[in-house]
């Protein structure tokens, strides 16, 4: 499909062991989005074959990445005032386009400190589901360069963090002594338009793959590969509908790349790696990635109305840093609240308490949990025994009658947020 090779699902049916597979867009949940469908087994005519790759070379964007690196040199050789960016293509434009764009919204006077903020200025895609974009507030995005500073990287794969790749550029032009560099892949077509091949390549992180073919993938093959490999680190903060196995099986893929680096006496390393993601889905990732740990911080998003930091007192965010790291290197602001618990070794919310019994700091949201003797774990703290269940619950769940499958494990009888494998520990 448009958005390169789809991926192979499987529909099942409850109770039924064996389902029909099926290929379907890597990235797009919604039909509307992509409506690419083939059955394994079915035979594909040579004329649909040619009407697939019709459709799909009719769906690439009208510029290239070089045409718009291009364009780019002569918009900022513009003076301010003719410096215009289209809103309804997302587009900047060059004085002879003006014409064909002139029923079209647009910003004027557009300076260098916008073209250096891309993220400010492209509107956030918010209506599909996987390709949904939550900015980082400055707070975070500023933790996160901070702390990839203090621990000495020099390099930072940026996979879905337009906004942190941005904030690394930005500084990396403005102070001298700064020294970390960054390469950003998104399926974010739009930023071919502000940063030029060494800078940006388009890239699917469900399907591994690279728009811009063999020299795309070259120009992230190289990035790693300086230094011996030495001094980078990955951060990805991928759409959170988006399907864990798909996205680990991507990012093994590029540490799989890292690794061939001829790296002497190392060769046992994993390519560092913070994977933003909401703590629900610690398992699920865990599963993929035994090394990871999921880190206290809270994560706080701009244009999140749930995941923000409020004028007045804080809201909860769901999202934490998973990492491959050591976690008591991960160090936490200790003005937020966080602390360092020295049994466990690394830094959690002030809210978690460490529980003696299961000799853990339990807390998964940062609020404090209480330890169910009957389940021999800690809880949260809203949740009760039930004895029906055999499981702690909220008060009113509906005893097993959920008959569909738990969004995080799968299996019947429970939703998401009572799912035995999420508080594993
Ligand atoms: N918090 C980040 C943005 C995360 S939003 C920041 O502020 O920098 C998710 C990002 O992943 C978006 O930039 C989006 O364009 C990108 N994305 C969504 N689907 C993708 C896919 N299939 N492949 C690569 N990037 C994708
Ligand atoms: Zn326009
Ligand atoms: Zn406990
Ligand atoms: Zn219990
Ligand atoms: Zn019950």
């Amino acid at each position: 499909c448009p958005l390169g090779p789809a991926l192979l699902f499987v529909k099942t049916s409850q109770g039924k062991e064996e389902g029909r597979r099926f290929y379907a867009c890597s990235a797009c949940r919604d039909r509307k989005d992509c409506n690419f469908f083939q059955w394994e087994d079915e035979k594909v005519s040579e004329t649909r074959l040619a009407a697939r790759e019709e459709y799909n070379r009719n769906h690439q964007p009208s510029f290239t990445h070089g045409q718009n690196v291009e364009r780019y040199k002569n918009f900022v050789l513009l003076p301010l005032s003719k410096r215009r960016f289209c809103q309804e293509c997302q587009q900047l434009l060059l004085p002879a386009e003006w014409e064909k764009h002139s029923d079209h919204q647009f910003l004027c006077d557009i300076s260098t400190a916008q073209l250096k903020s891309p993220s400010q200025l492209l509107y956030p895609l918010e209506n599909k589901k996987t390709n949904a974009q939550y900015l980082f507030a400055d707070r975070s995005c500023q933790f996160l360069l901070d702390l990839i500073i203090d621990l000495g990287f020099r390099r930072v794969l940026s996979v879905g963090t337009p906004r942190l790749h941005e904030m690394i550029q930005s500084k990396a032009s403005q102070e001298e002594d700064f020294r970390v560099r960054s390469l950003l892949l998104d399926i974010d077509f739009r930023y071919s338009q502000f940063y030029t091949e060494d800078e940006f390549c388009h890239y699917n992180m469900f399907n591994h793959y690279f728009f811009g073919g063999e020299a795309a993938r070259e120009t992230c093959r190289k990035f790693l590969y300086q230094d011996n490999g030495e001094g980078v680190i990955m951060v990805t903060d991928p759409p959170f509908g988006g399907l864990v196995e798909a996205l680990a099986s991507s990012f093994k893929k590029l540490m799989a790349m890292w690794k061939e680096t001829e790296k002497e006496g190392q060769n046992n390393q994993e390519m560092p790696m913070f994977w933003v993601f909401p703590y629900f889905f610690e398992s699920r990732i865990l599963e993929f990635f035994p090394s990871f740990s999921m880190m206290d911080y809270q994560v706080d998003y701009d244009n999140h109305a749930l995941y923000k930091h409020g004028k007045t007192g804080r809201r909860q965010s769901p999202v934490r840093i998973f990492t491959n790291l050591t976690p008591s290197m991960i160090v936490l602001p200790v003005e937020e609240g966080y602390r360092f618990c020295a049994i466990c070794q690394r830094y959690v919310s002030s809210g978690n308490q460490h529980c003696e019994i299961c000799d853990s700091c339990t807390s998964k949201d940062g609020r404090r949990w209480k330890h169910c003797v009957l389940c021999k774990k800690c809880v949260k703290p809203s949740w009760f025994h039930c004895n029906n269940c055999n499981c702690c619950a909220l008060q009113n769940h509906a005893c097993e009658k959920t008959d569909a499958g738990c969004f995080v494990c799968g299996k019947a009888g429970h939703k998401r947020s009572t799912c035995p494998s999420l508080s594993h520990t």
